[in-house]
């Protein structure tokens, strides 16, 4: 009876362990097969428009959102659009921006190289394969012919003629050195659809569809099949990309088909534009990262405001980190059409991320603006911080609003004249005479001795609060708009040259 029980204990035992390593089989099987990898596939032609980064930054927040790796891939086989030093762009646009790659041509994950020009053998061998799956075929017509293709509309549509070749006829052509492509053999008949995460089911009629051409004369691939084989390769489970490609998707999934290679899945964004019918392009300055930065635009504020250009999280908030924008991240947010860059909205949500600085984080990042102010050398920079913190939108606003302490020289004395404020020139003379010796007897420049003076002579001379704030900070300033008051103005300047600016302005009063 005992030997009975520790039998069926011990085969108890073996089933549960069973049941665990299959269970266990399962979760690593679907961890491998389901690992979500993402990409971002940069052409390098120049400054990371805001566009590109945009989608850079959707492929990072979805990968990072589901524990999933994203890759860097260099798309740069057309060599007429490289721009010399791009690739240094990218990268030093996506480690300023926060957005940490793991898989690149810096990082090896495996499935490299991660720059087109260097799997250029690659392309062609997989080419080749498609040909024997009937997915592709040679094409050896040259110029002449092509150009005679031209339709009454004038659109080009290739008529599959090197298709009919037989295999020895071009075995024939390949061997005397014929120059050939190789183009995508599409059917003629049927429609093919995919369902995009955004924009839904997507048909495209195939006779619709030309034979692209996939490897060009010059061994290099198109982007049409560079994409496809490259996002295979390096098992790419969501492709993140411009809306551009919507379209074109159908024909890249007939060759995943013909591969027999699992499809990926798609998610298209919409576009960014200019106004309700340009689309932004780079033609249109400030459009890219280096621009924002070089205007004082701060960088978790870019990288917020052009994560929300198409997108936004279920509770509609509208400030958030890199983190947060993690946390949130989730295509249902996405919007099919496109959506607006819209300046002034970003200046409003730099300004939120510029009040969080501390004055000596402000003094740090606003130090380039600063020295292109003559008038800001001559003043302490953290005094300077605390008075535009809460007043400027994008740093380059700095210069123009601390002009007034270089250029104080012949303003315009019509500004004293405000109605608003029953104020004239008249009371402006008389304010300042009563100021000037105050100011010049006290050595406490501090707001509170200097609001104690103020409230004195309010109450001595039986004026309006208004009228004596107005006059001294003119006076002191000669600005109609400063960035801080009367007070402030003068702890600014400090006693010699508030003194001397008081005496100044109330000598041209005088006339
Ligand atoms: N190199 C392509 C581009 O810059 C990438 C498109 C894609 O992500 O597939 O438009």
């Amino acid at each position: 009876m005992c030997c009975l029980n520790r039998i069926l204990y011990k085969s108890i035992l073996q089933i549960v362990f069973q049941i665990f390593v299959y269970k266990f089989k399962i979760i690593l099987f679907r961890r491998i097969k389901m690992e979500i990898r993402t990409r971002f596939a940069p052409s390098p032609t120049g400054f990371m428009h805001v566009g590109n980064l945009r989608t850079c930054l959707y492929g990072y927040l979805f990968a990072k959102k589901n524990n999933g790796k994203f890759i860097l891939r260099i798309e740069d086989t057309d060599q007429e659009r490289y721009v010399e030093g791009a690739v240094e762009i990218i990268y030093n646009t996506l480690k300023k921006a926060g957005i940490e790659h793991d898989e690149g041509p810096d990082k090896d994950g495996g499935v490299g190289p991660y720059i087109q020009s260097e799997r250029k053998s690659l392309y062609l061998e997989y080419a080749k394969k498609l040909v024997e799956l009937g997915g592709a075929y040679y094409c050896f017509c040259d110029k002449e012919r092509l150009d005679s293709l031209a339709g009454e509309n004038g659109i080009k549509k290739y008529d599959k003629h090197c298709l009919n070749l037989s295999k020895e006829e071009v075995q024939v052509k390949l061997n005397s050195g014929v120059p050939y492509v190789i183009r995508q053999n599409i059917p003629t008949e049927g429609v093919s659809s995919y369902v995009d995460m955004v924009f839904g089911e997507i048909s495209v009629p195939n006779c619709d569809m030309e034979d692209g051409v996939l490897i060009k004369s010059d061994g290099m691939p198109t982007y049409n099949f560079a994409n496809v084989v490259d996002d295979h390769l390096m098992k790419i489970s969501h492709v993140i990309r411009g809306m551009e490609y919507l379209s074109s998707t159908p024909k890249y999934n007939l060759m995943y088909d013909a591969f027999g290679w699992e499809r990926p899945q798609y998610m298209h964004l919409p576009p960014i534009m200019r106004d309700a019918t340009h689309k932004l392009s780079k033609r249109h300055g400030d459009a890219n990262f280096e621009d924002f930065l070089a205007k004082g635009y701060l960088v978790p504020a870019i990288v917020n405001y052009i994560a929300l250009l198409g997108w936004a999280p279920s509770d509609n908030r509208e400030k958030m980190t890199m983190a947060e924008l993690m946390e949130a991240f989730d295509v249902k947010g996405i919007s099919k059409s496109g959506s607006i860059l819209d300046e002034a909205k970003m200046k409003w949500l730099n300004s939120q991320y510029i009040k969080e600085l501390s004055e000596d984080e402000f003094v740090e990042l606003a130090n380039p603006f600063f020295e292109q102010s003559k008038a800001a050398n001559k003043y302490d920079y953290k005094k300077l911080a605390k008075l535009l913190i809460p007043r400027v939108e994008i740093l380059s606003d700095i210069p123009s609003k601390i002009d007034f302490l270089e250029e104080f020289e012949g303003y315009d004395l019509e500004l004293y004249e405000n109605k608003k404020n029953k104020m004239d020139k008249q009371i402006a003379l008389e304010i300042l005479e009563k100021s000037i010796p105050e100011f010049e007897e006290t050595d406490d420049f501090s707001e509170e001795n200097l609001q104690n003076i103020i409230a004195r002579i309010v109450e001595e001379g039986g004026y309006k609060k208004g009228q004596v704030y107005l006059t001294i900070r003119l006076a002191l300033t000669g600005a109609q708009m400063t960035p801080g008051g009367a007070t402030e103005m003068a702890d600014l300047l400090g006693k010699a040259e508030s003194v001397r600016r008081l005496k100044y302005s109330f000598e041209r009063l005088k006339g």
